[in-house]
């Protein structure tokens, strides 16, 4: 038999499995594909990897004996028993120290999963986020590789040099154990949600309190791309609005406003809850896109709900998109701290290590949420790896600071105006709820102990719970 000649062979023939294969190949790493329907092996070496030192395999067996040990095999499939069926197969192929890496859209307790169970078996497993879609994957995605930490030296050569570069470092880092890559992966996402539901009530308040046209509004968005703000998403955001359909009018005029979900969002804040992380921002963006997809029902709504009568004063346009502007920003900071929150929580929970600082890093480049400001929560997590919340950083401190008086007048005046913020409400909601040393839930406690007997603790005797009899009688 000749000899092993792969470096990692990748099973999945679809758009992203494609696309990473022939980046791979360009930083110099032979790959063998593979992929269910088998014709497609033959398809993509004819066509897509003509060439190239892509090799390719008929079957599994075929596949696992082209590999270099310890074999690292990469599996680009559709989330959920498609992956674990290829696992079956693998495992009586495999032998142990050898590396499975699941690069889908999994769920982060299927990796956990996975990982135990590929353990008992000596094998490693790594489930990565793969962020950037089809481009990213290509010339260079997000990573977020988490699992058996014995993989991550046999596997950060392959992805440091395929991962987005910001500068010189790789938006690629090991995340921490088990599910940890899928989980941040998740609430990757969820950031995702949350920053376009920031970018659209900014749009919302310029549309309809400002009466700015599309193009107006893209030459703010360009400009917001050259401060803070400089994002994917605000660019693309400037485009989208100053897009022309073929009869030269804007596109973004006749698209249905009713938002489509996969769900990634919604996982997130599912885990907010479970986990008990007041995580608000991403979960009113996940209700806003539901909120929006009860079109006919806002329409009938919308000839029988009042109006309020609005600002009875002329606002200052100029002044008022910068005031919005400030309002995202601090609303995004307050959104990414939630979102570090829920990190921080399930790290407590899985006993992860998670490198937040990495995290960061990963999200600056290659993925949708890519961002200058993700360079500034790196180096809030350089400086202080145990930094408690993000808001308590004292460069976001003193963002927040610059912004607060702008952020408070924009929420008033979408209230005045009648123009929903959720987003933007419930960031200055959790800021002031967060920054409170009393809140009133002193009060749900006497209640819960009124009606249930639930018992409460004094101030000045934490931990010790007593039950008052509240009416004097029974
Ligand atoms: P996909 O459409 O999600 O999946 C197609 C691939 O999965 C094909 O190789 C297909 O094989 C295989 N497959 C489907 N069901 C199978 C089963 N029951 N058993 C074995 N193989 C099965 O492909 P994709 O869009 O390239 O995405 C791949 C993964 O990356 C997914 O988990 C996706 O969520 C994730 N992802 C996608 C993007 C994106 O932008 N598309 C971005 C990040 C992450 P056949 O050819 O034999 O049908």
């Amino acid at each position: 038999a000749p000899e092993p000649q792969a470096d990692i062979a990748l099973i999945g023939l679809a758009v992203m499995g494609q696309n990473l294969i022939l980046n791979m190949n360009d930083h110099g790493f032979v790959v063998c594909a593979f992929n269910r329907t088998v014709s497609k092996v033959d398809d993509f070496l004819a066509k897509e990897a003509k060439g190239t030192k892509v090799v390719g395999a008929r079957s599994m067996e075929e596949m696992v004996g082209m590999l270099k040990k310890p074999r690292r095999v990469m599996m680009l499939v559709k989330a959920g028993s498609a992956v674990d069926a290829f696992i079956d197969k693998l495992v009586p192929l495999l032998e142990k120290g050898d590396i499975i890496i699941d690069g889908g859209n999994s769920e982060y307790t299927d990796s956990r999963r996975r990982c135990a169970a590929l353990k008992e078996k000596g094998l490693h497993f790594v489930g990565s986020g793969v962020s950037g879609g089809e481009e990213g994957a290509r010339y260079g995605p997000s990573l977020m590789p988490g699992g058996s930490p014995e993989a991550w030296p046999h596997i950060k050569p392959i992805f440091q040099s395929v991962a987005a570069k910001v500068g010189d470092e790789p938006c690629c880092d090991w995340v921490g154990e088990d599910g940890a890559g899928h989980f941040v992966k998740m609430v990757h996402n969820g950031i995702e949600y949350g920053d376009m539901q920031l970018i659209c009530e900014a749009y919302h308040l310029m549309k309809d309190v400002l009466k700015m046209d599309n193009d107006e509004m893209s030459a703010v968005f360009t400009e917001w791309n050259k401060s803070e703000l400089d994002s994917f998403l605000i660019e693309i955001s400037a485009n989208i609005l100053k897009f022309r359909d073929d009869d030269g009018k804007h596109l973004l005029d006749k698209i249905r406003d009713a938002a489509g979900q996969k769900g990634t969002g919604k996982w997130t804040a599912i885990s907010a809850l479970d986990y008990g992380m007041p995580v608000t921002l991403i979960g009113e963006a996940v209700f806003a896109r539901c909120l929006s997809s009860l079109q006919q029902e806002r329409v009938d709504a919308s000839k029988q709900l009042p109006a309020p009568e609005g600002p009875k004063f002329k606002i200052d346009k100029p002044a008022f998109v910068e005031q919005i502007r400030k309002a995202l920003y601090a609303s995004k900071i307050v959104s990414y701290a939630q979102g570090f929150m829920l990190l921080r929580e399930a790290a407590r929970q899985f006993n992860w290590n998670l490198n937040y600082g990495g995290i960061a890093l990963m999200w600056r480049g290659g993925c949708i949420i890519r961002s200058r400001f993700l360079g500034n929560i790196k180096e809030a997590f350089v400086k202080n790896p145990n930094l408690n919340n993000l808001l308590l950083d004292d460069f976001f401190k003193a963002e927040i600071a610059k912004c607060q008086e702008s952020w408070r007048q924009v929420v008033s005046m979408a209230v005045t105006a009648g123009v929903p913020v959720p987003a933007f409400s419930t960031a200055l909601a959790f800021y002031d709820g967060y920054r409170a040393a009393r809140l009133p839930a002193n009060l749900i406690q006497a209640q819960r102990d009124y009606f249930g007997a639930h018992t409460y603790e004094l101030l000045d005797s934490p931990g010790k719970f007593q039950h008052t009899n509240w009416t004097g009688t029974g």
